[in-house]
């Protein structure tokens, strides 16, 4: 089983001509409220490539908590841990977008911020009865250690996705077996751009300095790079005409996963594993939104083969 501990926001997507300058009100042209989330999206990425998936995380007592969970219900992930917190509201994303596909977000954490390290405690089974963790930086870095020092004390595989960017505790570093950024948090992580192999080499390196074993930086169009302490090998994306890149990092994180579950952990199952995210990435860029974009595993199998 896959383990997410994350965030369920909802996202409020209003589509602009142009966005609004400080001071302006303008009208919008479309506005559309879609699950989202770092944590769900790779939840349920995970769970449309058929792995049993168990969903950690907070949710207000209001509309947009109800519909977030009624909606992984129907992906099958298993939502009974959520917790439902009293007069905070559901994370949300306000995003606007415009004409030109450029956008801003904020993001209200809201009920996600209360998974509390406290919890771990009492969801300590269902962590050990999963074999791989998968955490991102939605919701409070100390639970993400507590819960990932217990997977590792049981032998589990943790993926932490160091997403919206910023440092990473030392602790957490040592207690991830992959960490997978992006080139933007790679950067704000390292210092480092990725923007060649030599960059790419030098910033994975440094964060296998602080003690995770493998890096996955993904590059975008470019595909993703794997990195340990002594090997090194990147792998291409597949070329489409990407539409909406929205999840596609979680569409990924959900890739790796369901690879990683069913065949253990080494730097060759991870790169096959890189290479089966990749088709997972291809497909969820080629569609808009971020839940709606994720594929099912025979769809994957039926545009890129097994
Ligand atoms: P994020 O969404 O976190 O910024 P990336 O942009 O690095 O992450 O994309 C994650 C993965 O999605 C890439 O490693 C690649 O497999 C796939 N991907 C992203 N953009 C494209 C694209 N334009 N064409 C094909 N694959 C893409």
């Amino acid at each position: 089983d896959i383990c997410v501990l994350g965030s369920l926001n909802m996202d409020l997507v209003i589509n602009v001509e142009k966005i609004p300058a400080i001071g302006e009100t303008i009208l919008a042209q479309d506005f559309k409220k879609v699950p989202g989330g770092k944590g769900a999206n790779q939840a349920v990425a995970a769970a449309r490539l058929k792995n049993r998936v168990v969903m950690l995380g907070c949710v207000g007592n209001d509309d947009n908590g109800n519909i977030l969970v009624e909606n992984m219900k129907k992906d099958g992930i298993e939502t009974k841990y959520i917790k439902t917190i009293k007069d905070i509201p559901t994370g949300i994303a306000l995003i606007t977008v415009d004409s030109l596909g450029n956008n801003t977000i904020s993001v209200y954490a809201g009920a996600n911020m209360n998974i509390k390290e406290d919890d771990i405690d009492s969801l300590k089974d269902v962590i050990i009865n999963s074999n791989i963790i998968i955490a991102q930086f939605e919701t409070p870095v100390e639970t993400t250690i507590k819960a990932f020092k217990l997977a590792k004390e049981h032998g589990k595989i943790t993926i932490l996705n160091p997403a919206p960017a910023r440092r990473i505790p030392n602790e957490l570093i040592k207690l991830s077996d992959i960490i997978v950024p992006n080139e933007t948090e790679t950067e704000i992580i390292t210092g480092i751009n990725p923007a060649d192999d030599e960059k790419i080499k030098t910033a994975a390196k440094s964060i296998i300095d602080k003690g995770a074993e493998f890096v996955i930086i993904t590059l975008g169009s470019r595909g993703a790079a794997i990195v340990s302490k002594d090997n090194y090998e990147e792998i291409a994306a597949y070329k489409v005409d990407a539409v909406d890149t929205t999840a596609a990092g979680d569409s990924f994180i959900g890739g790796i996963a369901s690879f990683l579950s069913k065949k253990g952990l080494s730097f060759d199952i991870l790169c096959s594993a890189v290479k089966f995210a990749n088709k997972v990435s291809a497909i969820a860029v080629t569609r808009q939104g971020a839940q709606s974009s994720l594929p099912y595993l025979n769809e994957v199998y039926e545009k890129y083969g097994e």
